[in-house]
């Protein structure tokens, strides 16, 4: 049996690991030229497939434009593999390290090591390269991957599953397709290294069941991460950025700005502004073909509620943009949306939105954004819009979160060389950068005596040299010294 389809068929997961573990035992691990190899094989199977995962997720979405996935996922994951591939060379040099004064002429040098079975769980928000991605860093790293992508973009999933089957051997790289119960099963199995991408609550329980066999972990996991508006900063610029990153994709990105933290002083502006923007950005409002639909109803149903809920207990709830003139010809649109005013207890400032909504909370100084930020879970990232003045350098070192953007929303994902992760509840552990490859290796520390040297005189029997070791150590003469 060679391809992953027989296999989920005919077996489970664990007899895939099983298989995909006597391969990496038996094998040389792979080197530069042959995992170069692999990633060039990705490479060119997403550009062939390109236009079947373009449908596919247009599909599982009601409507995503073909554009938005090139942009948004294609590209990223063309990008990393190149990435990777250009940067591989370095990140699998030995390095050299420090040998203590005693023991020179001896060598020190960390290898990195392929861990071996790397698993990889994806959520539905971005399908393609929030697996693809992983799958690179685990192949640059030498690893063999078993991926298991999200129920509720089926369409997507059964495309990468039929593709990566055709690039690659199932004891390289499998795919196991189901929902939670399927999760449940995949996170408990033995793998050498763990990656997940998903929810806080899931990723919990993701950990829970990683532990029974301590494996190590990379959870990738979501929350509320603010932007913040400096006093006087409401402009073209500043607005455009933010509307880009919470529209992107309907709003369903980990990195998008949930909250604006706006001062109130600028509020009214940063309305009529949002609203300008928004109206140029889809000129067809909600039907724009650049503009994505949600998920599924459980998901629109759940955005209504936290809109219903605001707006009842007395917050001003302002659909903005254009809106459109004939009855709705899409699915689960839902129109790009100010909520100004919500309390600070209000489901909408404690659930992750993950949709077009972005509530507006107003300050009146700098330590009271800090400290709203600092009282709440540590966010995914968090924008600053502003100067780089003494306030933008009091958030920067006051806060915590995963990564931050100065004026610029979500494209920090974008750059190949920064680590990209949580912190807190928001994630542990990184990728993307020599951070992801080294997170998929094991640091194998080599010490290297050599045949002739000082460790060999400072053994026992103890004599002289282990008598100048302790006073150059020590700092002073031992009691027993004879010299
Ligand atoms: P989710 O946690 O519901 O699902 C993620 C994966 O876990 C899916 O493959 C799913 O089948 C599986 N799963 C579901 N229940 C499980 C269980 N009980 N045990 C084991 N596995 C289970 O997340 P989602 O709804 O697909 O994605 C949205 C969430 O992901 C948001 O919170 C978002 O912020 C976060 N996210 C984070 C990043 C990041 O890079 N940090 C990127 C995208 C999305």
């Amino acid at each position: 049996m060679t391809n992953a389809q027989e296999l989920n068929s005919t077996s489970t997961a664990a007899d895939i690991l099983a298989r995909q573990r006597m391969a990496f035992l038996n094998t040389e691990p792979a080197n530069l030229k042959q995992r170069k190899a692999q990633l060039a094989k990705l490479r060119a199977a997403v550009l062939e497939y390109r236009s079947e995962l373009q449908q596919a997720i247009s599909a599982d979405f009601g409507h995503r434009s073909y554009h938005e996935t090139d942009v948004m996922e294609l590209v990223g994951v063309v990008q990393s593999i190149d990435y990777l591939s250009r940067h591989l060379r370095r990140f699998m040099k030995l390095e050299r390290r420090h040998v203590s004064l005693f023991y020179r002429s001896a060598q020190a040098h960390v290898e990195y090591q392929p861990k071996g079975i790397v698993g990889v769980m994806a959520p539905w928000n971005y399908p393609v390269s929030l697996t693809l991605i992983p799958l690179a860093t685990a192949l640059a790293a030498g690893n063999r991957a078993m991926l298991k992508p999200s129920e509720l973009t089926p369409r997507t999933s059964e495309v990468l599953e039929r593709m990566l089957a055709a690039t690659f051997p199932v004891e390289e790289v499998a795919v196991v397709l189901g929902g939670p119960e399927v999760g449940a099963a995949f996170s408990r199995l033995p793998f050498d290294h763990l990656l997940f991408t998903g929810s806080t609550p899931v990723g919990r329980k993701v950990m829970q069941a990683a532990s029974d066999n301590l494996v190590p972990l990379t959870l990738e996991l979501g929350g509320k991460s603010p932007v913040i508006v400096a006093r006087g900063q409401v402009n073209e610029r500043t607005i455009r950025s933010i509307a880009y990153g919470k529209l992107s994709n309907g709003g369903q990105t980990c990195v998008a700005p949930d909250y604006a933290l706006v001062h109130e002083d600028d509020v009214e502006d940063f309305i009529q502004q949002y609203h300008a923007t928004v109206s140029r950005f889809y000129p067809d409002g909600p039907h724009s073909n650049d503009y994505t639909s949600i998920v599924n109803d459980r998901h629109y149903d759940r955005l209504q509620n936290l809109l219903d809920d605001a707006r009842q207990k007395g917050a001003r709830v302002i659909e903005v943009g254009v809106k459109p003139e004939s009855a709705a010809n899409r699915v689960r649109t839902l129109a790009p949306t100010l909520v100004v005013g919500a309390h600070d207890d209000d489901a909408i400032m404690q659930e992750e939105i993950f949709g077009p909504i972005l509530p507006v909370r107003t300050y009146r100084s700098i330590d009271e954004v800090i400290d709203y930020i600092n009282h709440r879970p540590r966010p995914l990232a968090l924008y600053y819009f502003g100067e780089k003045d003494a306030d933008c350098q009091k958030v920067l070192k006051r806060t915590t979160s995963g990564n931050v953007g100065l004026n610029n929303t979500i494209i920090h994902v974008a750059q190949d060389d920064l680590p990209f992760g949580g912190v807190g509840a928001s994630g542990m552990g990184a990728y993307h950068g020599i951070e992801g490859f080294r997170s998929m290796s094991h640091a194998k520390g080599v010490f290297d005596q050599g045949r002739w040297n000082l460790p060999s005189l400072l053994q026992a029997p103890f004599g002289r040299f282990m008598e100048l070791a302790l006073q150059v150590t020590l700092g002073k003469k031992t009691s027993s010294s004879k010299l």
